[in-house]
């Protein structure tokens, strides 16, 4: 069996996705390693995953880790609307 340009080009777009879902985790304050792996193994579904990750600031609306104690773009104090 040999690899042809079509499996290449699968596993250049595959191995971009696991990319964007580690950099995204990595963002959101999450594992870079972590997320590469879930990217790796998920495709999409992982990127999406990645994106979910993170919740919204109630100030500023900008997402952020969802351990964060503080907003790291406004600065608010606990940062999550409660419930
Ligand atoms: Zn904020």
């Amino acid at each position: 069996m040999s690899f042809g340009f079509e499996q290449i080009a699968i596993a250049v777009s595959w191995l971009t996705l696991a990319l964007a879902a580690a950099v995204i985790g990595a963002n959101r304050g999450s594992s870079f390693l972590v997320w590469f792996a879930a990217g790796l193994f998920l495709g999409p579904l992982g990127v999406v995953l990645a994106f979910w990750e993170g919740r919204s600031c109630k100030s500023c609306r900008k997402l952020i880790p969802e351990k964060a104690r503080k907003c790291p773009y406004c600065q608010t104090e606990a940062p999550f609307e409660e419930g």
